[in-house]
């Protein structure tokens, strides 16, 4: 983000959500830079809040919610404050949350991103209307009205309150996201979903499976292997399915290819695989691409097939187990990672003592692991959420157990060896030290000089704990 300019309307972009709501707001920021906005990380400087919403789980709503409801305050100390919602929460339930927060300015659907900067431009006109001038304000609004003034001259306002939801995508150029690193990019391939697992609000939110063309793709990622980029993660709902709404099957397997063949990108990335649709073809070209780095997103979700078939997975676990075994039978040391809901309606001890074998059988190198709760709109929302409270609890506290004992095995697997990675920058945890992730995703810290940040760097790690690898630097 950049920091405040000093003429210029200052928004703070908060986002929710997954790695596409992450890159949704790369490309909004970049939207509102080239509109003449500043976005800044700082709360206490912004004209306006705008936040980038996910309804994939109650949790993420519930912080939106409580984040809202905090900011009603400051609206009654500064009225011409403008609050903005956008992305999952906005199309999905946009009319209830303007109903219910009377301080939001305006919602704004998850392909409409484009008409962000005029709708902050309409909503910064009427707060500035009604703001009082005091002395304690006075120079502040001057500030604004001058920095509202210049926006005026080239952005057409839309008028407040309206909510804009659809779900039909608008064909944004993504070159315009700012990306905080030149060495890492997501890109999206595709927008939306057509697969309908009945707990997900992906479909409605984000509608149907639209791809884009691979080489308004391959041209953008050209562009950024050549103002430095290194790594890429290539992003969809399910990646598996690229191309099938263009040419009628899908072209994923020959899209990796591609992209691996531009020079300057080193690693490459993809997310997320749906297991049922995962193609001999794109297992052997990730056998073959050395660029293609050997982690998988697949999500199981549950070891149950009764649960399986009641989510429209669309497999079984006797052949996700299968696609696992095939997959490891070509890159033996490829890192699984998964998602897995507890507690979803009619869930029995059994039905979950299956997911928890199964996860013991796949020992992931990483999971994701949810009490379920009922989405609105969904098909599972029709059932009755008759797993206890307490039971599902109990249910995600074993399955964490689990993992944080086979993350530690996967980790530990490494001590001793030379690991190569990406350095990212200071460690989160400890600033003193560097963070990086091998090419299978794993976290290492080290110590290092901060310029190796982007550069790839030989460690050799000495000991790990579930969290990650800690390592030295290699002579
Ligand atoms: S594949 Fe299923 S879980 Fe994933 S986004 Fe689509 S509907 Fe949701």
């Amino acid at each position: 983000m950049s920091s405040a300019s000093a003429d210029s309307v200052r928004v703070h972009l908060r986002t929710y959500g997954c790695q596409m709501n992450v890159l949704d707001s790369q490309i909004i920021t970049g939207l509102l830079e080239t509109a003449g906005f500043s976005v800044v990380e700082d709360e206490a400087e912004a004209d306006a809040f705008l936040f980038n919403t996910c309804s994939v789980r109650d949790l993420s709503e519930r912080k939106v919610l409580g984040k809202l409801g905090q900011l009603r305050h400051a609206r009654a100390r500064r009225p011409e404050l403008v609050f903005g919602v956008c992305g999952c929460m906005a199309e999905l339930s946009g009319e209830r949350l303007l109903h219910k927060n009377p301080h939001v300015d305006f919602v704004c659907g998850t392909n409409c991103r484009s008409h962000i900067p005029s709708l902050l431009v309409g909503a910064l006109q009427r707060r500035l209307d009604i703001a009082h001038v005091t002395r304690h304000n006075a120079c502040h609004l001057e500030r604004l009205r001058g920095a509202l003034a210049s926006l005026l001259a080239r952005i057409p306002p839309i008028e407040t309150n309206c909510l804009i939801g659809t779900a039909i995508p608008e064909g944004l150029d993504e070159r315009v996201a700012r990306r905080p690193h030149p060495w890492h990019a997501y890109v999206e391939i595709m927008r939306g979903c057509s697969n309908f697992c009945s707990y997900c609000v992906v479909p409605y939110a984000r509608g149907p499976e639209v791809s884009r063309p691979m080489d308004e793709i391959l041209r953008e990622l050209e562009q950024l292997a050549a103002a430095g980029c290194v790594e890429v993660t290539l992003l969809g709902q399910n990646v598996n399915s690229y191309g099938r709404d263009l040419e009628g099957r899908s072209r994923f397997a020959l899209l990796l290819r591609r992209v691996s063949e531009i020079p300057g990108i080193r690693w490459v990335r993809f997310l997320t695989s749906n297991p049922y649709d995962i193609s001999e073809e794109l297992v052997e070209t990730v056998a073959s691409s050395p660029k293609i780095c050997h982690q998988i997103h697949f999500p199981l979700q549950s070891g149950s097939d009764r649960i399986l078939r009641a989510m429209n997975r669309k497999y079984t676990c006797a052949e996700y187990l299968e696609k696992v075994a095939r997959i490891r039978s070509a890159v033996p040391d490829m890192a699984f990672s998964s998602d897995f809901i507890v507690g979803f309606p009619g869930e029995t001890e059994e039905d979950f003592a299956a997911t928890y074998a199964a996860m013991e059988q796949v020992k992931f190198a990483n999971a994701f692991i949810f009490k379920y709760s009922a989405r609105r709109g969904t098909a599972a929302a029709a059932l009755p959420d008759d797993v206890p409270r307490h039971v599902k609890e109990a249910r995600h506290q074993a399955l964490l157990a689990l993992q944080s004992k086979h993350t530690l095995l996967a980790h530990e697997a490494h001590v001793g060896s030379h690991v190569e990675v990406l350095v990212e920058g200071p460690s989160k945890r400890n600033p003193e030290m560097l963070q990086g992730r091998t090419s299978r995703f794993f976290n290492v810290i080290f110590p290092g000089q901060s310029w190796w940040a982007g550069t790839f760097r030989t460690v050799r790690v000495t000991h790990a704990t579930p969290l990650a690898l800690y390592a030295e630097p290699t002579a």
